[in-house]
């Protein structure tokens, strides 16, 4: 078969993505990566300009055309192509960088990641497998990745900015692997029947696997798979013991808080509520009460200054405010415009609307913490009073997390995104899927990132949906805490 550099990839992980690819396409899911693609694009950007001027072979689905464009520019003696691209008797490959000095070829695998893992070496031994078999020669291979220490200070520092990894031993050493797997797909991809494959860690590691719901449909409706908490590792050990259903499973030496989920579906068991544990709970909270949510992004190219890659920068928060048990709620919120710098126009709003020593819940609080803590940091004439507002934050996912409050419809889980239609399964006003546009934190943080792209008319429906996304957000923790109040009255 044709094979490029990602249908190896996935050949190394398990030959029968391809073989579903081909032949029952249909059966593929849809796995959450955009914001993981729309910043590997961005990374390839940047890391280009670490090297200068260069020629770009640009995209053809006639890849002879892109082969014939970088032979052209190969003729030069010295020069940076960028998405080189060769066929070796069908395997071809796009090298992300490639230098030519003189007569001998560097090349260099770019990744948004901040890590190298094992699919990495793969994927650039693949393509020192095709050009070395084209008779090219290579002297050095790298992998370009992110460092994760940078921290921006003024302009981008590029060559801070990225790591460069010289992996050619590596490359070199899987030589006799590439040729082999690629043998192996060839003979794979002959099979006109379904090939027989067993699901294992593979389905998860490097990738979660597209097909695994059509790979695992012979399991039970409550598996070990289903189990909440639980390492993949350990569910793919039991798996292989022949522990998978919820039965076989119960009776099985696993941690109580997974017998308990199961317990609780099996036997259909009605609401746990320890009243003492809530009590005390509900005891450590005053009024007035604030309860906090930020929604935030993540580049991997830091954009501002004091900001590193993949630090969560906010850009919105909702707070709903309950000055006594019995007082009406007020609301207040903010969206940063979406054309700057967000965050000190969010934490000069965050300490108006928040004043010291007050109670302040969030769910999950300790991402909501360390937001504000990095706020304090690179803001110190606001830093007092943040982290007042940082010292005096309490948990509303507490009680669920200690499972002193759970029922079978959390399906042990203590997120929010659970624990809400749990405790509230008719309110059609508590249901995130009524929203439009806006649905999740990734759906908010794209929309965010994506602000310049609207007119101005549309402008303000998008920015009405993301408040309504986060209203709903800090909405659902003032019913929760009402619902965990309900208790304390009934005692
Ligand atoms: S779900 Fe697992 S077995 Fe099925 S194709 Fe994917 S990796 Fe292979």
């Amino acid at each position: 078969m044709n094979l490029s550099k990602s249908k190896f990839c996935n050949g190394v992980q398990c030959n029968k993505i391809l073989w579903l690819d081909k032949y029952k396409s249909e059966f593929k899911e849809e796995i959450d990566n955009k914001n993981v693609l729309d910043n590997g694009t961005e990374v390839g950007i940047f890391a280009q300009k670490l090297f200068g001027p260069s020629k770009n072979v640009s995209f053809n689905s006639d890849l002879n055309k892109m082969i014939d464009e970088t032979n052209n520019y190969l003729k030069e003696d010295n020069v940076i192509i960028t998405e080189a691209s060769f066929n070796y008797e069908g395997n071809f490959c796009s090298v992300d960088i490639l230098k030519k000095e003189r007569n001998q070829i560097y090349l260099y695998e770019v990744k948004s990641s901040t890590q190298i893992s094992d699919i990495y070496i793969y994927d650039i031994s693949y393509q020192y497998y095709v050009l070395k078999k084209l008779g090219f020669n290579i002297k050095k291979v790298f992998i370009v990745y992110i460092n994760s220490n940078y921290i921006r200070h003024g302009e981008l520092e590029l060559n801070k900015l990225f790591n460069i990894k010289d992996v050619t031993d590596k490359a070199i050493d899987n030589l006799d692997y590439i040729e082999s797997k690629i043998e192996e797909i060839n003979n794979y991809m002959l099979q006109k029947d379904e090939p027989i494959k067993d699901i294992g860690l593979y389905c998860f590691k490097p990738y979660e696997c597209p097909y695994f719901k059509y790979c695992s449909k012979h399991l039970p409706r409550n598996n070990v798979f289903d189990i909440r908490g639980m390492t993949i590792n350990n569910k793919v050990n039991l798996y292989n013991k022949g522990i998978i259903s919820f039965k076989e499973l119960l009776n099985y030496d696993i941690n109580e808080k997974y017998k308990e989920q199961i317990d609780f579906e099996l036997n259909q068991k009605k609401e746990k509520i320890i009243n003492d544990k809530i009590m005390s709970f509900i005891n450590t909270i005053t009024y007035p009460l604030y309860f906090l949510d930020f929604e935030t992004f993540q580049e991997s190219i830091p954009k501002y200054d004091d900001t590193y890659p993949y630090m969560q920068i906010p850009f919105q928060y909702s707070l709903h405010i309950m000055e006594s048990k019995s007082s009406d709620i007020k609301h207040v919120e903010f969206l940063a415009r979406g054309d700057c710098d967000p965050r000190r126009d969010l934490a000069i709003s965050l300490i108006n609307n928040i004043p010291k020593d007050v109670c302040v819940l969030a769910y999950n609080m300790s991402f909501e913490k360390s937001v504000i803590k990095a706020l304090a940091h690179t803001f110190p004439d606001l830093s007092e009073h943040l982290m007042n507002i940082y010292n005096n934050i309490k948990d509303l996912m507490i009680p669920f997390k200690n499972r002193d409050y759970y029922n079978k419809e959390m399906k042990g889980s203590y997120s929010i995104k659970y624990v809400l239609p749990a405790l509230f399964p008719d309110d059609p006003s508590l249901n995130y899927k009524n929203l439009e546009m806006v649905h999740n934190g990734s759906e908010a943080s794209s929309t965010y990132q994506n602000l310049g792209k609207y007119s101005k008319e549309e402008l303000e429906n998008v920015r009405k949906n993301m408040l309504k996304y986060c209203e709903l957000d800090t909405f659902a923790m003032v019913k929760i805490w009402q619902k965990i109040n309900e208790i304390k009255e009934e005692k």
